[in-house]
């Protein structure tokens, strides 16, 4: 298990770094991050064809992990570069930029971004914090602590934008996990008469707690999911638009829209999808020559691919129909890095209500 050396850790940071920082102490998962092309290319972008923006900075690589951002970040011409990393991989970090003659500029430490201290400010932080659904692993909390702490007046925050989209969906997934549903009820049935058969023991009471526990996972978990164009059925809305310059934690926290989504074709409302994109645009002080979008939308072959909301029972929906309603998204109690989704809509034909408002609750795991 990989160890940090950032001193003792609290018990609570103990469960967190097996819960959370554990997986980034692995190359395998590292390799998985290099390998995502989408991921890859924008980042490479940002960094490499605004050179002009790095030449000479100092700049804070926040989770450096295999030191990716912070190489390319000297490669721009950084006049140096500080690559924090919580986890062991800081030592493949160290080994990378050394082999690629980098180590006069940049420099790895290993521990926690809120515990290290940074010998300087920095002119440019930039960062890979983002999770499924952006939010989901609350590492933006860490960035935005280096920001406050670290970043010079006027300084660039790299991603410096984000939003979360969202849309009515036909979703293909919906008929497979309706019908995993239905087959574990079924399931269950056929084990009741086993357990009554083969050990003489009743446990035709606990159907309506499986069903429950199945109908909360299977139903009312999102789901990752690669979702093509064609699922989508109706307007996109924005759940949140974010400048990284400025947001901060109690912002992150509690997440709010209002919505109305048209839709657009004669067919089954099966679920919500959501999805997000970041743009490195530079701050308004030093803004980048050249800005560059990373988007995780339908069709954008990301590792986050889209994360799929379930409505169950699906909805018949018109062409022209509206869906309105509002989204909430906030940080789940026990673990904060994992998240919950509240959608509340009604489906309004010629402007009048189809059926009462649904609520529906989802957990990001
Ligand atoms: N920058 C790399 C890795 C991104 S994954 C790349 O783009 O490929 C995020 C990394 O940040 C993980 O390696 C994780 O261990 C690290 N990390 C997350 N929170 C951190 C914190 N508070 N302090 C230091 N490292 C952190």
């Amino acid at each position: 298990m990989p160890e940090t050396h950032a001193g003792q850790k609290s018990k609570s940071e103990q469960l967190d770094f097996v819960n959370y920082f554990v997986s980034y102490g692995y190359l395998y998962h590292q390799k998985d991050m290099l390998q995502d092309q989408g991921r890859m290319d924008g980042y490479r972008n940002a960094i490499l064809m605004n050179a002009r923006s790095f030449a000479g900075k100092v700049v804070l690589d926040v989770g450096t992990g295999s030191g990716i951002l912070a190489i390319w970040a000297a490669k721009a011409g950084a006049k140096k570069v500080y690559a924090v990393e919580a986890t062991s991989m800081s030592q493949h970090a160290r080994r990378l930029v050394a082999q690629n003659n980098l180590q006069d500029v940049v420099v790895v430490l290993e521990g926690y971004m809120e515990k290290l201290e940074i010998p300087e400010k920095v002119d440019i932080i930039v960062s890979e914090w983002m999770g499924y659904f952006l939010l989901r692993e609350a590492m933006l909390d860490s960035v935005l602590y280096a920001r406050d702490t670290y970043l010079k007046p006027g300084g660039a925050m790299y991603p410096s934008h984000a939003q979360i989209i969202m849309a009515p969906l036909c979703a293909n997934l919906h008929t497979q996990r309706a019908g995993e549903y239905a087959d574990e009820l079924g399931a269950w049935a056929d084990f009741s008469e086993y357990m009554r058969a083969s050990n003489g023991v009743e446990i035709g009471g606990l159907a309506e707690y499986y069903d429950r526990e199945q109908f909360e996972y299977l139903l009312q978990t999102a789901h990752w999911c690669q979702l093509s164009q064609a699922e989508i059925i109706g307007d996109e809305f924005n759940l949140c638009e974010m400048d990284v310059h400025d947001v901060t934690v109690p912002q992150l926290s509690d997440v709010r829209c209002d919505f109305r989504s048209e839709i657009v074709a004669e067919t089954e409302l099966t679920a919500f999808g959501g999805w997000f994109d970041v743009q490195f645009k530079g701050s308004a002080a030093a803004p980048a020559g050249t800005p560059v979008p990373l988007s995780t939308a339908p069709g954008a072959p990301t590792h986050w691919a889209q994360q799929v909301f379930l409505v169950h029972p699906p909805l018949s929906v018109m062409e022209g129909d509206v869906v309105e309603g509002s989204v909430r998204l906030c940080r789940q109690k026990v673990n904060h890095r994992l998240l919950y989704v509240q959608v509340r809509f009604t489906l309004l034909r010629g402007g009048a209500p189809v059926e009462p408002e649904r609520t529906c609750n989802y957990r990001i795991d």
